[in-house]
């Protein structure tokens, strides 16, 4: 009797399991930011260098998943892809600040128990993502600015570097040109509301992940330099989760990418989610709504990337392009860079 008890039992637990396997695929999506990004200005060789990083993030993510790991070393091992590179405003390429160092942010959130980890303005802190991370699961904090925060990536034992480890030429011309664009701009119009053409054109590379693992938990991640020429100590929206940030297992996950000042405002990635989850809507009409009406109407200019609940694959930008690939189960990966789909 207690054998048969036992072996219905097992029965049941593999059918669960089974179920689960057939209804949670696994599924990671990147950006490498979103801007005026015009293939007049980009030359070949460049246009293959991004898509092969995008590559190389967006399948290293998906052989974490593959090998039944969660989406949360998915997210990291992506994002850390992107961090590494020069090409994006993240870790190494990190923009500039006005006073001519480097300021980074970045954030993760887990969408099972919405467990979240972020860190801001940290300057000597090679891969944030890991510092991000480490606030999430080794601290009873959800954000950490500044000296704290490096003094507990220090006690974390997270590999810290001089700030000029983030020097490139390319930001240094960016923030040059920024600067006599910002002196032929009256000073009320530098306010981060108005759309000034530095604002515009500068900063992209901001970098993110969002993966479903096989168990079904949705991870988001963000990591960014800022906007070239901040100044005060300006934060943007990439460390503040329901902003540049969101995942929850019942509505949809989403990383961000854009002039920050308005996802903060319009606190983008859990408005997204928050119609996804009380108005029925899918995820990608939910990002549309957001993201070509709501922002497009003020001029706030971005993109986002997304899974929905059920691991879904989704984005939306209001600009000429967004860096972009995406990986999903038994599908080829797919990395496009400009508005016109150019998969790669
Ligand atoms: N969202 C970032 C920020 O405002 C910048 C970007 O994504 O390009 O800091």
């Amino acid at each position: 009797m207690r054998r048969s008890i036992s072996f219905l039992a097992f029965c049941c637990f593999s059918a669960l399991v089974s179920a689960n396997e057939a209804t949670t695929p696994i599924a990671i999506v990147i950006h490498g930011g979103a801007g005026t990004i015009n293939k007049s200005q980009m030359t070949e060789a460049q246009e293959q260098a991004y898509h092969a990083t995008l590559k190389h993030a967006v399948e290293t993510g998906y052989a974490v998943l593959e090998k039944g790991g969660s989406s949360v070393d998915a997210v990291t091992a992506a994002v850390l892809i992107m961090e590494d590179s020069p090409l994006f405003n993240a870790g190494k390429g990190s923009v500039y600040t006005y006073d001519e160092g480097h300021e980074l942010d970045a954030s993760i959130m887990r969408g099972d128990n919405l467990m979240a980890g972020a860190v801001s303005g940290v300057t000597v802190v090679k891969n944030p993502v890991l510092l991000a991370r480490a606030v999430m699961e080794k601290s009873e904090h959800v954000m950490l600015s500044g000296a704290g925060a490096e003094q507990f990536a220090k006690e974390q034992g997270l590999e810290l570097v001089e700030n000029s480890y983030f020097d490139t030429e390319f930001r240094y011309d960016a923030l040059k040109k920024a600067k006599q664009s910002m002196q032929k701009v009256p000073h009320q119009a530098q306010n981060y509301r108005l759309k000034t053409p530095w604002q515009a054109q500068w900063n992209m590379g901001t970098v993110g992940a969002v993966a479903m693992d096989r168990s079904g938990l949705l991870t988001a991640a963000t990591s960014t330099g800022g906007m070239t020429a901040k100044r005060y100590g300006r934060i943007g929206d990439a460390p503040i989760i329901g902003a540049g940030n969101f995942a929850d297992n019942s509505s949809c996950a989403v990383s961000a990418t854009g002039h920050g000042e308005f996802f903060i405002r319009y606190r983008v990635a859990s408005d997204i989610c928050a119609r996804v989850k009380y108005q029925g809507v899918s995820a990608d009409k939910a990002a549309d709504q957001v993201i070509q009406q709501e922002l497009a109407k003020v001029g706030g200019t971005g993109g986002v990337i997304l899974i929905d609940h059920k691991g879904k694959i989704g984005w939306s930008f209001n600009t000429e392009g967004m860096y972009r690939a995406k990986k999903a189960e038994g599908e080829a990966t797919i990395s496009e860079i400009f508005k016109e789909s150019s998969a790669k």
